[in-house]
């Protein structure tokens, strides 16, 4: 898109959301669900609503369908479910074509993918035909070098053109299913640039650990009628302090391994944004998807991503949720949202990932709410992640450097009205003052 070129230089990044479309937008879901879509004809309808007025105002109002948005309909109709799924498991070595990402990505994401050069294309062609196995490799704290790290994808639709011998492009959609670190760690620091193209590496899969037992010689057996999920969180507290009295162990190495505990307090923090009933149950899969649903930065993410056991993940997850911040420009630092205005657009969490027509992957927060922020450019609906949303490049006011897209909603009747994406990777949170005081 034009218009909308000057503000993410300066991050360092290539591109934003949108370049032109070759192809109409078309309405049918990208899986082949019974998903109702509500862009293609969004102009038309908001046409005639401008035209008549009084029957746009007697529209009743309706909340957005946010599965919409989780079946990333804006990549075409003409994905395939690929069929057959590779059996891989923690020890697992094996060679995989891999990319370099700009962002930590957590086991049970959406990977929505375009790779928009051929010698990618051929490459992940290939490993489609042969495993449907590749790596998104992660970046270190500061997003330029390798970290080492990365996630091995496993690829669920594609669109490939039977009839080619060598695709130029190809579209598809992953599912990030393991943590893996390259097999021969590297000894110099190597560029994330290195990897722009598609490359062989050789990983190995981490272990997903989980000791929910390990304390169970280390505490008072006479109180275990009283233990388990269904008792108040004080009588549990009480328990665990009664265990570490009687032990060498310190109380926060109880806290540490109480899942029931640190469940509770990731369940009254995602009630308050309506994400509660999406919880995982086990361990593991709870800890990745808080990890994907938290607002943190990039350090704090890939911390939780070197992390092997889920008890540990989920203990320095619930001292994330307890922590005050607000979120800023990773430019400036001048505040652009507050916490509390975090909500879900997408079924898949309030965080999501987006590809744009260049093959540029977008981290997506979804808020209500923002503060100093300001629209660059026209609107538009074109390739819109959010069908019945046009969006507009919204630029941070101090630095006016591009932080995202503020949505607005085509139908008068839709509901919210309108709300606005931030890019993980262009935001950051910052402790408040009363965060600091009470460390
Ligand atoms: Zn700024």
């Amino acid at each position: 898109m034009d218009g909308n070129e000057s503000d993410s230089s300066d991050n360092g990044f290539e591109d934003l959301q949108i370049v032109n479309r070759g192809a109409e937008d078309d309405d049918d879901s990208a899986d082949g669900s019974d998903v109702v879509h509500l862009g293609h004809d969004a102009n038309d309808e908001r046409d005639n609503e401008d035209g008549n007025g009084s029957e746009a105002d007697s529209e009743e109002e309706h909340f957005y369908d946010i599965s919409i948005a989780a079946s990333h309909s804006y990549l075409g109709a003409g994905l395939a479910v690929v069929r057959g799924r590779s059996v891989v498991e923690a020890g697992w070595a094996g060679r995989v074509p891999a990319l370099a990402h700009h962002g930590v990505l957590f086991p049970g994401e959406t990977v929505p993918m375009l790779l928009p050069r051929a010698h990618d294309a051929a490459l992940l062609v290939q490993a489609i035909r042969r495993d449907k196995l590749f790596g998104l490799l992660c970046p270190d704290e500061v997003g330029v070098m390798l970290s080492g790290y990365g996630v091995l994808c496993e690829v669920m639709m594609a669109g490939i053109d039977e009839t080619q011998d060598e695709p130029t492009s190809v579209t598809f959609k992953a599912r990030a299913i393991h943590r893996f670190r390259l097999l021969k760690m590297p000894k110099t620091t190597i560029p994330l640039s290195a990897y722009a193209r598609m490359r062989t590496v050789e990983v190995v899969v981490l272990p997903e650990l989980c000791a929910r037992d390990t304390l169970r010689a280390a505490r008072l057996h006479s109180l275990d009628p009283l233990r388990g999920p269904t008792h108040l969180a004080p009588v549990q507290r009480r328990l665990r302090t009664l265990d570490a009295a009687v032990t060498p162990w310190p109380l926060f190495v109880y806290e540490i391994f109480d899942y029931e505990s640190m469940r509770h307090a990731i369940h009254d923090y995602f009630r308050t944004i309506m994400l509660e009933d999406k919880l995982p149950e086990d361990a593991v899969s709870l800890s990745f998807w808080v990890a994907s649903n938290l607002a943190l930065s990039a350090a704090d993410r890939l911390a939780l991503f070197a992390v092997d056991d889920a008890l540990l993940r989920l203990h320095m997850e619930v001292h994330f949720i307890r922590r005050k911040s607000v979120l800023c420009c990773s430019s400036c630092m001048a505040q652009i949202a507050r916490k509390e205005h975090i909500f879900p657009m997408s079924s898949e969490g309030v965080h999501s990932n987006y590809t744009n027509l260049g093959g540029y992957m977008h981290d997506i927060l979804t808020v209500s709410e923002v503060c100093g922020v300001a629209p660059s450019g026209a609107a538009s609906a074109e390739y819109s992640w959010f069908p019945g949303y046009t969006w507009t490049v919204a630029v941070c006011a101090n630095c006016m450097v591009h932080v995202g897209w503020r949505f607005e909603a085509m139908k008068r009747s839709l509901r919210p009205s309108e709300f606005y994406g931030l890019c993980r990777n262009y935001v950051q949170p910052y402790d408040t003052d009363e965060a600091r005081g009470e460390q």
